[in-house]
């Protein structure tokens, strides 16, 4: 970048601005002169976790006081206060919206209204009626007040595409418009290498249907229920979708109008009604050759809902690194602090979903994790991060808002630790990380552990796919190795079955209701040690040259790819007929980015049949940001196909990260939504604060 762009933005910026960089300033010169080292890590001195401290945050948050941590509710926002206190106390630079702790969630919650009809209509014959609760639920995800459908119905047998698997039930389908009528699970397999044997992939939830659905373009999907596969009953679907259901507020991302589930009873009757039989079908879905099926069936529908928005917050601090060089990295550290909150249609005295263990005492350690790093007397070289979420319990929102924004924080996080629901028993003997083992961070976790006298544990249910349900999810899917922190069964001074009747009352008599309270008598000093444990492994995370990849082939590794490029299957998702073969990245404007000049160039790009890009035609975008994609879309190339050329609408947005300190960060591209790229950028004072720093 020629220098002549710095100097009138530096002559722009207020002179007090430059005292607060000064101190990081000369911290960093400090550390450049150390060698750099695998051995700097041994420097990190960390003084050791406070059970007290620990037992004080739990007591607080679960008290009457705080009334169950309800996102959307006074007692949500009050956690969410104390949090961001905490964190300023010990001294932590903000790392939320625009210099504050708080990243703002906004989310939208919606009841599906009791007008609300499915009919399955048959080319011919008569049509079949649904009864919503008894024989189909569903959720209206685009968050219309009403939507109309009448679409064709496709059979998909699992709707999965899993290119390691070498599994594609799509075959090409064109879903646009259409229904989408699938099997819940994944092939059946005894085989490790085949969808993991019995565990269950990312591929199987049902979050991944609703989600890989919609992006091929389908309005509606019909889930089709069975207990054995499900491991639940319709009862629980019908009770846990009969309630109001909150989303992230629409952000590009592809969404249904109908995500519905549909009993196995009443799928065996719409397949019926186009002469097919459910079991045969099951049989089809087992195999590689599966081909989808359009039924001679529309799925007439009327979703009816009520749309409630409101806004609830992530809470994000952090340590900056000591290393120039390598603190635009960071290591992460996640917990919920939302809980059910109150519910004053319960009888009085039991109306308040305390969620001590559930998640207060995550949060008790993840407080101490950032009290522990703000007090040492030097900063690992990385950055470390602390993010309190919201919403887990209502679908791990607020990790789910912190992770597809994880470009835009001050820092790239590298790897999170979660903590969720720590029961302070005693001292724990035995720890769980279901999810290190997909890391080649994993050594470094099994050496920790053993140090720190915990055996790890491997994962009891991996076919229940708890992976899929905690918070450090929602950063793995979107390329960052992640998993939570846990305890096993053993404690000092008890038998294991001991810890395993504790674990089984907790979850029979106390899990998500109100009686899950603080106890006097409970022995935090366990949860000192698996802070210290946590913050051993952040130590060494965040020192270790040797970077921290997924294990070639696992399910998340391509997230982690994607993330380094533009990831074409994104991007073009519903067009079957643009597949990206190279797409060279479309850097920021440097002058656009001196002006600060940020917004969205809409373009028509047109594809020869041979793949290569002919015609880009800028149809709007300031004149300062239209070059810059012009010249790198004419380099991408398409895989060939026949017939007439192809042509898209792109939308190019150009934003930038409004941090005013905080560390250095490379731009970075990302797909927020089909046909539409993401360009990031660092505000530019920023950029030229630090970089007249390292000079
Ligand atoms: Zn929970």
């Amino acid at each position: 970048m020629p220098k002549s762009y710095r100097v009138p933005v530096l002559l722009a910026v207020a002179a007090g601005t430059l005292l607060f960089v000064a101190a990081p300033f000369a911290i960093r010169l400090v550390a450049q002169q150390a060698q750099p080292s695998s051995r700097v890590g041994a420097t990190i001195k960390l003084p050791a976790a406070s059970a007290e401290k620990i037992r004080e945050h739990v007591k607080y948050l679960s008290s009457d006081a705080l009334e169950g941590r309800g996102m959307g509710q006074p007692g949500g926002d009050k956690a969410a206060d104390y949090i961001a206190k905490q964190f300023a106390s010990y001294g932590l630079e903000p790392a939320g919206d625009d210099d504050t702790f708080f990243q703002n969630v906004a989310m939208v919650a919606m009841k599906t209204l009791p007008d609300t009809t499915f009919q399955m209509v048959p080319d011919q014959g008569d049509p079949l009626t649904l009864k919503l609760l008894d024989d189909f639920v569903t959720s209206n995800e685009t968050q219309k007040e009403i939507s109309d459908i009448d679409a064709p119905i496709v059979f998909l047998g699992y709707g999965i595409k899993a290119p390691e698997y070498q599994w594609d039930d799509y075959k090409g389908v064109d879903l646009k418009g259409k229904v989408a009528l699938l099997f819940v699970n994944e092939p059946i397999s005894n085989n490790p290498d085949f969808f993991k044997g019995k565990a269950l992939t990312y591929y199987g939830r049902w979050t991944y249907k609703f989600e890989e659905t919609a992006r091929r373009g389908a309005v509606a999907t019909l889930i089709i229920h069975r207990t054995d596969l499900a491991s639940y009953h319709w009862e629980v679907v019908r009770n846990s979708w009969g309630n109001e259901k909150s989303y992230l507020k629409l952000d590009g991302t592809p969404k249904l109008q109908a995500a519905s589930w549909i009993s196995q009873e009443s799928a065996k009757k719409l397949v019926g009604l186009a002469q097919l039989d459910l079991d045969e079908l099951f049989q089809r879905a087992q195999g590689r050759d599966f081909k989808p099926i359009t039924l001679p069936v529309h799925l007439k529908a009327h979703i009816a809902s009520r749309v409630r928005p409101f806004v609830s917050r992530n809470v994000v601090a952090m340590r900056e690194g000591s290393d120039p060089k390598r603190n635009d990295q960071a290591v992460l550290y996640t917990a919920h602090y939302d809980h059910f909150g109150i519910d004053t249609s319960r009888n009085p005295g039991d109306q308040i979903f305390h969620g001590a263990v559930d998640n207060a005492t995550g949060c008790g350690i993840l407080l101490e994790l950032a009290r522990t790093f703000a007090r040492a007397k030097k900063a690992p070289p990385r950055t470390i991060l602390f993010a309190a979420v919201t919403g887990e319990e209502q679908g791990l929102l607020g990790s789910e808002y912190l992770g597809k924004r994880a470009d835009y924080l001050a820092v790239k996080p590298i790897l999170d630790l979660n903590f969720d629901a720590l029961a302070p028993l005693g001292i724990p003997q035995e720890t769980e990380v279901a999810g290190a083992d997909r890391t080649t961070f994993y050594p470094a976790v099994q050496s920790t552990a053993s140090r720190f006298g915990l055996v790890i544990q491997p994962d009891a249910h991996p076919e229940a796919g708890h992976y899929y349900r905690s918070d450090h999810f929602s950063l793995a899917r979107v390329g960052i190795p992640s998993f939570s922190i846990s305890e096993g069964q053993l404690f000092a001074g008890h038998e294991a079955a001991w810890g395993e009747a504790q674990s089984k009352d907790y979850v029979a008599n106390h899990y998500h209701q109100p009686s899950d309270l603080f106890h006097e008598d409970w022995n935090f000093k366990g949860l000192a040690k698996m802070t210290d444990f946590g913050a051993a492994l952040g130590v060494i995370a965040a020192t270790q040259w040797q970077p921290i990849d997924w294990l070639p082939g696992d399910e998340f590794a391509k997230y982690q790819q994607a993330a380094r490029s533009i990831d074409g299957d994104a991007l073009f998702a519903g067009r079957p007929d643009l597949r990206l073969v190279s797409a060279p990245t479309i850097p920021y404007p440097p002058l656009a980015r001196q002006t600060r000049i940020k917004g969205t160039v809409v373009l028509d790009v047109t594809v020869s049949t041979g793949g290569m890009v002919t015609k880009v035609e800028v149809l709007s975008g300031h004149p300062l940001l239209q070059q810059a994609p012009i010249d790198a879309l004419k380099k991408w190339v398409f895989a060939p196909r026949e017939g007439e050329p192809r042509t898209f609408r792109l939308e190019v947005e150009f934003a930038l990260r409004t941090y005013t300190r905080g560390t250095r960060r490379a731009s970075s591209v990302h797909v927020s939504g089909p046909l539409h790229l993401v360009i990031l950028a660092n505000g530019v004072y920023l950029e030229t604060m630090s970089s007249s720093v390292a000079k």
